[in-house]
């Protein structure tokens, strides 16, 4: 796998552009989709290179993997779904429908 530090979300990372954001932790940032797919549809991804769910699982050291999820479940309870309910949904891989080749999970509640 090669990781294109060119991908939208790498510059976001860079600070190269701008995003919406939500929650940052040591190893996660969380923001919002520019092209909301339901009411509440928020993007989490680790600050360090990973292409996809399967690079980041194979290659993130156990504490990544915590802080990352720590920041998932801190942006859940700031965006109040955490009781209400939402849907984690990551897209692995072309075959999939990724379109950004930085890992991300989608938050999406609301609907
Ligand atoms: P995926 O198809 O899983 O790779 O999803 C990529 C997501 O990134 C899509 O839902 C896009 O709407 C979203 N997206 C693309 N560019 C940006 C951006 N600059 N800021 C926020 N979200 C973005």
């Amino acid at each position: 796998m090669t990781y294109d530090s060119n991908n939208i979300f790498a510059k976001i990372l860079r600070g190269d552009i701008p995003c919406q954001k939500i929650h940052e932790n040591d190893y996660g940032l969380a923001f919002y989709d520019i092209h909301p797919k339901a009411p509440i549809h928020a993007l989490v991804i680790p600050k360090n290179a990973y292409e996809n769910f399967e690079d980041f699982c194979h290659n993130a050291k156990p504490e990544e993997v915590l802080g990352f999820l720590a920041c998932i479940t801190k942006v859940t309870e700031l965006l109040k779904i955490n009781t209400s309910g939402y849907r984690l949904m990551s897209n692995c891989g072309e075959g999939a429908g990724q379109e950004v080749p930085h890992f991300h999970v989608h938050l999406l509640s609301g609907k």
